[in-house]
């Protein structure tokens, strides 16, 4: 049996074990704490062991290698120069750590996508020093965490003078980390989010599922729509775009980019995620492929499969967390599967926090009207967010 080392265990490890067991694969998991959400509730049929260990520890990393034939990463929180030292004794990780390096820190990210000519929003590192005007930006821009962000952490719109100013006041790290630990970017005064999910094997081949439409307010992923309503030519730019990034990279595996797109029809990325993505979460019940066997296939060197939607339409809405509790929510994930071609997936995390993916509901649809699938995703929202205080 093939046998594949999985460095972390949130809900994305989580949700790549039924695809394990349906090709057949064992996944060891590394991750810190046996309550993270791949293996807290672990069946005892699941073609999984795990290593408890923080991510970072590579003699745990070693121990996988000697047990698998790959090692593949469940988020980008990636030492690279940690994890040299194996690749340099023969150890195979797909996506390589070549592939990883331009993409874990945001500004060499951006460096790396303008490279390729890609549209990028104007950039620069951001320091205490920087004047926005020097660098060619002006009010609102965006801050981000150059590495570390997730679900909007460490992503600031900055619209006012006052705010930027204050910006140094709340950042609580020494020199020299603070001055590389920022960048700054335009805000994109985009019409909607657009993501694409991309697969390339090891022979080169690449495969890109439906563009979907993402609405992130406040910096969060609320909910996905598939297929995203858009001309046929901003299909093919970007299903060509995405094409020219994964094979630059040399990558294996699977990659969501996110883009902005204006009203005029302008596109820009925004981020390249080198692994499963939320915003892939719908082809899980809606594609032929999940993303998460998809990913799988390609770093086992097994054919990719097909990604077409089945239905002519699929919205997913991610179940975040409104409060502090402990609690499975099951009134409101009862009524959820009770919505027609409903499919609920619960991660199992012991407590709810506000902002927590705690687990997310696809539901598949009979049209690709776009007003009908965001009325289905307020629908989702009201349901689960009924008792919010
Ligand atoms: P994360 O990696 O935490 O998801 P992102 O960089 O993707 O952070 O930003 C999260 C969200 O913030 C985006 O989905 C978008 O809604 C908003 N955002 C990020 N960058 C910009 C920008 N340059 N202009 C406008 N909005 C932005």
């Amino acid at each position: 049996m093939e046998r594949v080392g999985v460095i972390g265990g949130g809900q994305l490890a989580g949700l790549m074990i039924p695809a394990a067991q349906k090709l057949g694969i064992h996944l060891m998991i590394q991750t810190p704490n046996a309550t993270d959400a791949a293996v807290a509730n672990l069946d005892s049929a699941a073609p999984v062991s795990v290593v408890l260990a923080p991510l970072n520890d590579v003699s745990a990393t070693a121990k996988l290698a000697q047990h698998c034939q790959v090692i593949t990463f469940e988020n980008e929180f990636v030492d690279l120069d940690a994890l040299s030292g194996l690749v340099e004794q023969g150890v195979c990780f797909r996506p390589a750590l070549s592939t990883l390096a331009p993409l874990l820190d945001k500004y060499e990210q951006r460096q790396y996508l303008q490279s390729l000519g890609l549209p990028v929003p104007t950039f620069a590192p951001f320091t205490v020093e920087t004047r926005l005007e020097e660098v060619g930006l002006a009010l609102p821009v965006v801050v981000k965490a150059r590495r570390h962000g997730y679900d909007g952490q460490g992503t600031f719109i900055i619209r006012h003078a006052e705010a930027l100013s204050q910006f140094w006041h709340q950042v609580q790290l020494p020199e020299p980390e603070r001055s590389s630990a920022f960048l700054v970017e335009a805000f994109v005064p985009f019409e909607r989010e657009l993501a694409v999910m991309a697969a390339r094997s090891v022979t080169g081949e690449v495969v890109t599922y439906p563009i979907v439409e993402t609405y992130q307010p406040e910096q969060v992923c609320r909910w996905v729509i598939a297929p995203a309503e858009l001309s046929g030519s901003l299909q093919r730019q970007i299903d060509c775009m995405v094409t020219t990034l994964l094979t630059q990279l040399q990558a294996v595996g699977i990659f969501g980019i996110e883009l902005f797109l204006a009203a005029t029809g302008q596109i820009w990325v925004n981020e390249i995620a080198p692994r499963t993505h939320n915003s892939g979460h719908l082809t899980l019940d809606a594609c032929v492929t999940s993303q998460f066997e998809q990913h799988l296939r390609a770093i086992c060197g097994l054919p990719l499969g097909a990604t077409h939607l089945m239905p002519a339409g699929a919205v997913m809405v991610n179940l975040l967390g409104f409060e502090t509790a402990v609690g499975d929510y099951s009134d409101q994930r009862h009524q959820l599967t009770q919505v027609s071609q409903a499919v609920v997936h619960w991660y199992g995390k012991p407590e709810a926090r506000p902002g927590r993916k705690l687990g997310h509901v696809t539901v598949l649809l009979n049209n690709d009207d776009r007003s009908l699938a965001v009325n289905m995703a307020e629908q989702l929202e009201a349901i689960w967010y009924e008792q919010r205080s």
